[in-house]
């Protein structure tokens, strides 16, 4: 997950609540609250050795290979990869509808071969060390706890762990399992443990478009050829073009950022390609899109300055825009039964939520209407993102009994849909 944004409280409902704590007291789910409690070491080893493991391409094939094992041993079934890279295991339930529980597999570090981890106590320290390390543990041990409790079921559990969640994975993961895996009507709700904030829930996913844009010209000597059009003259001016027109970013609504700029030879040698990428953001489709334009329309007055500049013809530069990211926008109603169950479980462990946007893997179930939620998954995170990425496990075991409530409430008889 990445991402912060303004966050709203939500409240348990009576109903909600009530039914929460009837769940509690159910003999099978005190057993699996209990087996919980009794591998909090063991969930604390398994994401460091999740998280140790390299992730080249978004894929984590070794990740995945380690998940589908760990799968199998719960004793789950129908353990397999698959067309994406996915890993999915289904622990069934009296029907054939779903409650989809997930973490991803990918990191953002898709370059480093070796990563080390450090740990001090219930501190862990090392690029990914929760995101998602932490997600993927504990979908592993909720999903077992569960089976050798034998909680009961009306819908099936199905464990995914997904490929692509972040950056130029382009949540392709996920995309696949929606068109190819299972069908919007099959699915009663779609849960994502990505959250390093023990009451921070994601409702909404923010939107977001990703773009490389490459300039083409000519190239020369920057003294004798001086006056040729430069790709990297034209793209600077559409840049900040692009960025004297879009709004100030106290907006909160939308985000923008030129990320990578590279191009060119050599200081002397008036380059022949220049490229930037460019994430734009916005929790509304239709700010997204006027965002996209202005950056289209920026970078065409640029080219054209540039153009008139050097005198040049019109074909001697030529712009490019490939999409390299397409997040969806979508939103899971704050009142829906999906965010009811999953607010009074955490309620029932004095963890009150909040309601956040941010993108997930639970971007692409909302916008096809799928009731869908980020939720935390026990590691208090620092740093995500970064090199010097850390979290703190020691309050890990409330947030995963509330996870197992919530799973309970969605796949128990009555629960909803
Ligand atoms: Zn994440």
């Amino acid at each position: 997950m990445a991402s912060k944004s303004r966050s709203i409280p939500a409240t348990p409902d009576a109903h909600s609540r009530k039914r929460v704590h009837e769940l509690e007291s159910h003999p099978r789910v005190v057993a699996a609250l209990e087996l919980l409690r009794q591998r909090a070491d063991e969930i604390t080893d398994l994401q460091e050795e999740f998280a140790r493991l390299p992730s080249p391409d978004h894929r984590a094939a070794q990740r995945a290979r380690l998940l589908e094992r760990l799968l199998q041993e719960a004793g789950l079934s129908r353990v397999r990869g698959d067309a994406a890279g996915n890993v999915i295991a289904t622990l069934p339930g009296a029907d054939r509808r779903s409650v989809l529980l997930s973490a991803h597999l990918d990191t953002v570090f898709p370059d480093l071969e070796k990563i080390e981890i450090e740990r001090e106590g219930t501190v862990l320290r090392g690029p990914g060390v929760a995101d998602d390390a932490a997600g993927l543990a504990a979908i592993v041990h909720v999903a077992r706890a569960l089976r050798e409790a034998e909680v009961p079921l009306h819908h099936d559990l199905v464990v995914v762990g997904t490929v692509g969640e972040e950056g130029e994975g382009d949540l392709r993961g996920v995309k696949h399992l929606f068109e190819a895996e299972y069908a919007r009507e099959q699915v009663v709700a779609f849960l994502t443990l990505d959250v390093g904030a023990h009451r921070s829930f994601v409702h909404a996913g923010l939107g977001s478009r990703r773009l490389r844009v490459t300039l083409a010209g000519p190239g020369g000597h920057s003294w004798s050829d001086f006056g040729r059009p430069n790709p990297i003259h034209a793209l600077s001016r559409g840049v900040a073009r692009f960025l004297d027109a879009v709004p100030h970013p106290r907006n909160g609504r939308s985000s923008y950022n030129v990320g990578t700029i590279e191009g060119g030879r050599g200081v002397n040698v008036i380059p022949e390609h220049a490229s930037v990428r460019v994430d734009l953001r916005s929790e509304s489709i239709q700010d997204l899109t006027a965002l996209e334009l202005a950056l289209h329309e920026a970078l065409k007055a640029g080219v054209e300055s540039e153009r008139d500049w050097s005198r040049a013809e019109s074909e001697a530069l030529k712009l490019r825009v490939e999409v390299i990211g397409d997040r969806p926008v979508g939103v899971t109603d704050p009142d829906s039964p999906v965010v009811r169950a999953a607010v009074a479980a955490f309620a029932a462990r004095d963890l009150h939520a909040r309601l956040a946007r941010s993108s997930t893997d639970a971007n692409v179930p909302m916008s096809l209407g799928i009731p869908a939620l980020g939720l935390p998954h026990g590691a208090r995170t620092r740093n995500a993102h970064s090199m010097q990425e850390w979290c703190d496990v020691r309050e890990r075991q409330p947030v995963l009994d509330a996870v197992l409530l919530t799973v309970v409430a969605l796949s128990a008889a009555g629960g909803p849909g």
